[in-house]
């Protein structure tokens, strides 16, 4: 297989796998049956773009070629992340001939991660492929995407093995990738590829704001879906220019640490706060006893002394840390109501299918 294998996930082949497909688009955008793991059998394409002008008529009849011989009922979202170009005037007149495009504009230019979640928010399809519009992606990847996911991943990230950029985004990317793989534990080469596939639960499960569309693999792995990694071809961009430069390396490893928090303690936050505060807390009481025994005991006056000081801070900290921690958890509890849908935490499910009712089994 030509995949690799992420992490500590491995494949399930136990799936069941559902063999209907269905007549049009209209039919496959019920609800999935989360227990059922059906073959993917329609896609939609999220494609977020900014100034692509050039290159976004290409990117369509590419489109359709591919996605035409795989048979498959599909959708292509373009979200026009605020471009200053022609590039709505363009996706109008796609749309005009095409009617399996769709189009979404952003009132301005609000960065690719909320152009994804948009596009997510709106798919239908049972795979929500997701790739750059610049061309970079190889529209003849997209099968081989819908095969991993048919083998029972939920997740196939892009790894742009021989990168077609310039060193001075290649290398800071391998020093991210590095760093993300090791602090997550996610072992993918390439966090960065817009090239991605997912089974449309994952997707739609996934809070994407700010730049973490780069950590969509992390959240997902965090959320314990199964995740995969395939090699695809990436080539240089020939038309517009590039709309990152340096920041990103830097911004990418603010956006790690948060997602780090994120992904570790927002469902119990008192255990990152509350562990340093008592730690301190406790060398703060322990000092402070220290000095009692001192200045009872030994008659030593110690309203001068350093460590008086140091004791009273440290409890102090060690107070305002567990505060912290006691108000994260009246907000973690507070996002978290009772009624949350337990389909979304749920790999299997026994006796739960979509029409099934329980009850009528008495009657
Ligand atoms: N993009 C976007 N909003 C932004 C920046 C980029 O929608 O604020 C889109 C862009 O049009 C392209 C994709 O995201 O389709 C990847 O951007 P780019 O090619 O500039 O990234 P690079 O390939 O240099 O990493
Ligand atoms: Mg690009």
């Amino acid at each position: 297989m030509s995949s690799v294998i992420a992490g500590n996930v491995d494949l399930d082949n136990s799936r069941p796998q559902s063999t209907t497909v269905p007549a049009d688009f209209v039919a496959t955008s019920q609800p999935i049956d989360r227990a059922g793991w059906p073959v993917i059998d329609s896609v939609s394409l999220v494609i977020p773009v900014f100034n692509e002008e050039g290159n976004l008529t290409e990117l369509h009849s590419r489109l359709t070629t591919v996605l035409t011989e795989l048979a498959l009922p599909y959708e292509i979202i373009f979200v026009d992340d605020g471009s200053k170009d022609c590039t709505w005037n363009l996706i109008r007149d796609l749309r005009a001939n095409d009617p399996r495009v769709l189009g979404l504009r952003h009132r301005r230019n609000f960065g690719k991660a909320r152009a994804l979640s948009h596009g997510f928010a709106v798919a239908t399809g049972a795979a929500i492929i997701t790739m750059d519009g610049d061309l970079q992606d190889d529209p003849d990847e997209l099968p081989r995407f819908i095969d991993e996911l048919n083998q029972g991943y939920d997740l196939a990230s892009g790894w742009k093995q021989r990168r077609q950029d310039p060193l001075g985004k290649t290398a800071p990317s391998k020093l991210f990738n590095l760093t993300v793989r090791k602090v997550t534990g996610v072992k993918l080469h390439d966090f960065n590829c817009g090239f991605k596939a997912y089974r449309r639960d994952a997707a739609q499960s996934i809070r994407l704001y700010g730049e973490l569309h780069r950590f969509t693999p992390v959240l997902a792995h965090a959320e314990g879906f199964r995740i995969v990694e395939i090699p695809v071809k990436h080539h240089p961009r020939t038309w517009g220019q590039s709309k990152y430069g340096w920041s990103r390396l830097v911004k990418g490893f603010l956006d790690l640490l948060t997602v780090f928090f994120l992904t570790e303690y927002r469902q119990r936050p008192m255990h990152l706060f509350g562990v340093p505060g008592l730690v301190s807390a406790m060398i703060g009481v322990i000092i402070g006893l220290e000095l009692t025994f001192e200045r009872v005991v030994l008659d030593n006056q110690i309203g001068t002394r350093p460590l008086l000081m140091l004791a009273v801070l440290l409890v102090v900290i060690g107070a305002q840390f567990f505060g912290l921690g006691l108000l994260g958890e009246f907000l973690a509890h507070g996002n978290n109501p009772p009624r949350e849908d337990p389909r979304d935490a749920m790999r299997e499910s026994l006796g739960f299918g979509a029409n099934h009712n329980p009850l009528s089994a008495n009657e």
